[in-house]
């Protein structure tokens, strides 16, 4: 069995997503590109988090095609490649149903720089319209709309977050879920205090040079 060390990093993140609240049951999917190779690691289909074993992993081309593995891959398998197959810098990608954060999806709503962390996934989380799970057409909405973001909310679906490795984008994945209950709460009692674009910048300068420090406190 091939990639060892990066599958037991999908199951151990999966059991993470169940950890920090951010889906139940086999929702949301996991994936890690293998740059030199051109072939992808992601979650299988429909089973529970803390059943999944390092060869249930599938191991894809960036075609779709399945190379390794019994298990069927997630559904939503071509949100993934797509940023394999086009950008030079993402090899991970987390994506959720996180519940504050799918509020606001189902709400087309973003979200606005009410918090600094809101750095670390770009100067607002946008919204992309509603398209049908486990479609090429998603894939396409979600990289049209992300730009140079590390995440974006997918209208009445979720959430998707990428980076450089499965630690980085599982923690935008965190950090949009953090920002999203913050700004539902704060919305909830009052009209949030927004950070300038200025004030962004110099935080996404700081995340860059220091690397990013997660100190914050979370529930
Ligand atoms: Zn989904």
């Amino acid at each position: 069995m091939k990639y060892v060390e990066k599958r037991k990093q999908i199951v151990e993140y999966g059991n993470k997503l169940l950890e920090e609240k951010l889906t139940t049951g086999t929702g949301g999917n996991i994936s890690i590109f293998i740059r030199e190779d051109q072939v992808m690691l992601i979650s299988p289909s429909g089973i529970p988090y803390p059943e999944i074993k390092e060869e249930d992993i599938v191991l894809l081309n960036l075609e779709g095609e399945v190379l390794e593995g019994n298990r069927k891959p997630s559904s939503e398998y071509d949100m993934h490649r797509i940023f394999y197959q086009r950008t030079a810098h993402v090899n991970s990608v987390v994506h959720t149903h996180s519940e504050y954060a799918t509020v606001f999806a189902c709400l087309h709503e973003e979200i606005l720089p009410l918090h600094y962390i809101i750095g670390s996934v770009g100067n607002k989380i946008r919204c992309c319209d509603y398209k049908t799970f486990g479609t090429y057409e998603l894939a396409e909405e979600v990289f049209h709309k992300i730009g140079n973001d590390k995440g974006l909310l997918l209208g009445n679906h979720g959430v998707i977050a990428v980076g450089g490795d499965l630690p980085a984008s599982f923690s935008v994945a965190k950090d949009i879920e953090f920002i999203a209950k913050l700004y539902y709460r704060a919305r909830s009692i009052g009209k949030p205090v927004l950070l300038s674009d200025e004030a962004l910048e110099e935080v996404v300068e700081k995340f860059d040079t220091y690397g990013q420090l997660r100190t914050y406190g979370q529930e």
